[in-house]
């Protein structure tokens, strides 16, 4: 069966490849390890009480978004959802600053805050916006990078145009040229508020941060960030209920342990923990890269070697979440729905000196009885200070301490209205996620990983393709699906209208 696949993991750029090749009449399978659907943006449930697993804050549901496009093109409904004015608060160390979703907006407020670089900020964010556009108009026909057939190069080639050539003196330049070109590099709150902005979308702060990709990251939630009712594990829920309308076999549970090759007739063999074998002709593995060599046999290791070749050393993240529930009261008025907590005067951006802080909507009642929210709160962490027992568990207590600390700042009642309180540290997200040694994000989006130096889609082992966070063009919800499409577009020649 040449139009057979099996779906390596219900994340959500596995289930995003899953329903649009399921709706393209192939044959679809997809094995999901855990007991939920979405992984990194799914949900666990404690009591009344829903917590989203790390992702919060969504977006691509505007018209023209990928969530949008694509669920449009699968002929289903968006999940309910609610377009942000007031994106997040952003509490640096001596300044509270409001991401507006509109642009004029946005930076009238950061001029007020920052009156001595009224002019500088104004010219930043020209250039920024101005070139977040021109991306955009390039990225609508959602090219592959880096290209590695005819097909690929001649799609990019076609999704260029006069604007977009401009754009390539700032191919190699970070976020950093750009704060330098109006001296805003050396205003430490200014900068602090990038970096805070860029360590969560990108994984990486300004100094490394591709200047491409960084205006993108920067520019997006003008474009529409959206509360979703329940959390964005409703992407996922939406996904597999589209994928089971056309056929799609969704099986939750089901841990696979190895894929081999059958020469003989052509199909992989997918095998799971319980011993079950599934043959398909295409793989999608929906699992980050470094999982990939432990589920082939090591005649393939080579390959995979080669194929992340370079990405070895990058240095990826960890995350340290908390998940809470609180009575409403214990809230202060006027707290919005995202967060961020930025408490460290050096501007030190991970460890707890950054967190991101999410909370249910008052109305939400998937989310959590009334009277009561929902709070999760995530830190990025170096794996490096968890590599022990005896790190692991001293190191848990004291981020946690440190957290809760940085969370009284905005909720100073927290420790005493906790009514329910888990701590997610990086063990927790490799047990229920299935990130080898809790790694998430993907890869940092400097100019060594991003653009042409992402990891393709496509493997080196023939119909073995890879979507989600590790691969082009990188991590959040809009990433994978992105990628998912990809995956899609190459194993079956079809394209989203634009
Ligand atoms: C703390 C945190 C906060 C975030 N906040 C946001 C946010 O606000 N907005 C946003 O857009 N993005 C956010 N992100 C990023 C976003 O959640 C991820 O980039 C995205 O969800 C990853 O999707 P994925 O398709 O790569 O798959 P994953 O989420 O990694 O899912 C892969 C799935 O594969 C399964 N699996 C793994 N191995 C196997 C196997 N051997 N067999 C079967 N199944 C397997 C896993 O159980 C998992 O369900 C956040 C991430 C984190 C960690």
């Amino acid at each position: 069966m040449d139009n057979s696949v099996i779906v390596i993991g219900g994340g959500i750029g596995g289930l995003t490849a899953a329903a649009l090749l399921g709706s393209a009449g192939y044959h679809v399978q997809v094995l999901e390890a855990s007991r939920e659907w979405g992984g990194c943006a799914g949900k666990f449930q404690r009591g009344k009480a829903l917590f989203p697993v790390g992702a919060t804050l969504g977006m691509g549901f505007e018209n023209g978004g990928i969530h949008q496009r694509i669920f449009q093109y699968l002929g289903i409904e968006l999940p309910s959802n609610q377009l942000l004015d007031r994106v997040m608060d952003i509490h640096l160390p001596g300044v509270n600053l409001t991401f507006h979703r509109n642009r004029e907006t946005h930076v009238k407020g950061l001029i007020q805050s920052f009156p001595d670089i009224a002019d500088e900020i104004g010219c930043y964010f020209k250039d920024l916006y101005s070139m977040a556009k021109k991306i955009r108009t390039l990225v609508d026909s959602l090219p592959i990078l880096p290209p590695k057939t005819v097909r690929e190069w001649k799609e990019l080639i076609m999704s260029l145009n006069l604007s977009s050539m401009t754009l390539l003196p700032a191919f190699q330049k970070t976020m950093l040229d750009l704060l330098k070109k109006y001296d805003l590099h050396v205003h430490p709150s200014f900068k602090h508020f990038i970096d805070g902005q860029l360590i969560d979308s990108m994984q990486v702060e300004s100094d490394q941060c591709s200047l491409l990709f960084g205006c993108l990251a920067l520019d997006m939630y003008h474009e529409g960030a959206f509360y979703l009712e329940g959390g964005l594990y409703r992407i996922a829920e939406c996904l597999v209920d589209a994928s089971e309308s056309v056929g799609v076999k969704a099986t939750l549970g089901r841990k696979v342990v190895g894929i081999t090759r059958d020469e003989r007739n052509q199909e992989w063999i997918v095998s799971d923990h319980r011993g079950k074998d599934y043959r398909a002709n295409h793989i999608v593995c929906n699992v980050p890269v470094q999982s990939l060599k432990d589920l082939f046999p090591p005649q393939y290791a080579p390959k995979f070697k080669n194929y992340i070749k370079g990405k070895e050393r990058a240095s990826l993240w960890g995350t340290m979440t908390l998940y809470m529930l609180l009575k409403e009261e214990s809230l202060p008025e006027g707290l919005p729905l995202f967060s961020q907590i930025c408490t460290s005067p050096d501007g030190n951006m991970t460890e707890g000196d950054h967190l991101f802080l999410s909370l249910s909507h008052p109305d939400d009642r998937k989310r959590a009885p009334e009277g009561f929210r929902t709070v999760t709160v995530s830190t990025h962490t170096r794996l490096e200070n968890w590599d022990s027992k005896e790190k692991y568990d001293c190191y848990k207590r004291t981020l946690k301490k440190k957290m809760l600390d940085s969370i009284e700042l905005v909720i100073p009642s927290i420790r005493s209205n906790l009514i329910q309180f888990y701590p997610g540290a990086p063990k927790a997200w490799e047990r229920y996620t299935g990130r080898p040694g809790g790694i998430v994000g993907g890869f940092p989006q400097t100019n060594d990983h991003a653009l042409f130096n992402s990891l393709s889609h496509r493997t080196p082992l023939e119909n073995i393709w890879v979507c989600g966070d590790s691969v082009f063009p990188g991590a959040g919800t809009i990433g994978v699906s992105v990628s998912g499409y990809h995956v899609f577009h190459s194993i079956t020649g079809k394209k989203l209208p634009t």
